[in-house]
């Protein structure tokens, strides 16, 4: 399977990474995961001894971001952090990767937190504490309008503040990626200028419920995610929720489908590209893996469905170690 061809140079991605034009610019959240191991969650009202604690690098975005620049791409972040003693945590995966922090804003108050609890079952229970991440606004965006017009590729997710990502999706100049996860209200042109569209199953049936309605003229313009997922959920199958979503007027879709991989839904075809199979760990923070690298690939000039197989293997890589950007690859030659 060829590799598509990476923008940059891999070997200059540590510090060099930073001096160098941005091909990718990922606008979006970065967290501190504060994941806690114990044999189980605690019932309400109770306190469990638990096993250990690991501060992890997380957030969509910078999962996204590393995934890109470990990859070799050229990668800018912009987003925010707090002033707290989390600050350095949510963003040392970034900094490792080699990601531009030109455009990381310091706010004042609290790190984006996600506080994990992982009992023995490997069943999770996460709080999110957006902090920072909720002043990535389209004022933030704004300052920082040259460098997302300049990007051959923009990334962005549904964990910053709505008029952010719109901003992200209006200043954009190059190739829109929108990874709409969570699915969160946005404007519709946002979802029409996205090329691709990636979810997963769930996503997509929120997203193809929500652009249904809005073509039957009921609401304004807007994409509301729960009633979205209520109008979507009448069991069409896989394809046929891209194919609506691309006559609604998404230019490009890619369905992610966990182990059996992806459905990529481009002009009048639908491919399916499968998964490289493998022993899965744990699958957090594989479909940012998969997001990060199908950007990287789309900024080396590879097509889309090129693109979709290398992402896919990547997500295979990035199941196969636990927890998000400690399980993501740095050569491409590893690669299953
Ligand atoms: P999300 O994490 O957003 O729900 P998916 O579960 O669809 O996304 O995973 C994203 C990609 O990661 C898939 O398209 C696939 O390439 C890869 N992947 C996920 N789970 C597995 C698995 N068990 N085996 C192989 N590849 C996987």
């Amino acid at each position: 399977m060829p590799i598509p061809s990476v923008p940059g140079d891999p070997a200059g991605t540590s510090e060099a990474g930073q001096a160098r034009p941005a091909t990718i610019v990922v606008v979006g959240s970065a967290n501190a995961d504060l994941l806690a191991r114990a044999d189980v969650h605690p019932a309400p009202g109770e306190t469990v001894l638990g096993r250990d604690l690991a501060v992890l690098p997380g957030g969509k975005g910078a999962n996204q971001a590393v995934a890109a620049a470990r990859l070799g791409a050229a990668v800018a972040f912009v987003g925010a952090v707090g002033d707290d003693e989390f600050a350095d945590a949510a963003t040392s995966g970034l900094r490792d990767a080699g990601v531009g922090l030109e455009a990381l804003s310091s706010a004042g108050g609290s790190t984006g937190i996600a506080v994990v609890t992982v009992a023995a079952d490997g069943e999770n229970s996460i709080v999110v504490i957006p902090g920072a991440n909720a002043t990535v606004d389209a004022a933030l965006v704004r300052r920082h309008a040259g460098l997302v017009g300049g990007a051959a590729v923009v990334v962005v997710q549904g964990e910053i503040p709505r008029d952010g990502i719109e901003e992200a999706a209006r200043l954009a100049a190059g190739r829109l990626v929108v990874n709409l996860a969570p699915v969160i209200p946005v404007d519709l042109t946002v979802l029409r200028r996205a090329d691709p569209l990636v979810v997963n199953e769930h996503e997509a049936l929120a997203a193809w419920g929500l652009l249904d309605r809005d073509v039957d003229g009921d609401v304004d313009g807007e994409v509301d995610g729960e009633s979205g997922a209520r109008a979507g959920a009448a069991g069409a199958p896989e394809a046929e929720i891209v194919v609506r979503l691309r006559a609604l007027g998404v230019p490009s879709v890619v369905l992610t489908l966990g182990a059996r991989g992806a459905l990529v839904g481009l002009g009048d075809d639908v491919v399916h590209v499968p998964s490289p199979r493998v022993e899965a760990v744990d699958t957090t923070g594989a479909g940012d893996a998969f997001v990060g690298a199908l950007a990287c690939a789309l900024a080396g000039g590879a097509g889309l469905v090129d693109a979709a197989r290398f992402a896919a293997r990547v997500g295979a890589f990035a199941v196969r170690g636990s927890g998000a950007q400690p399980s993501y690859p740095w050569e491409v030659d590893d690669l299953p």
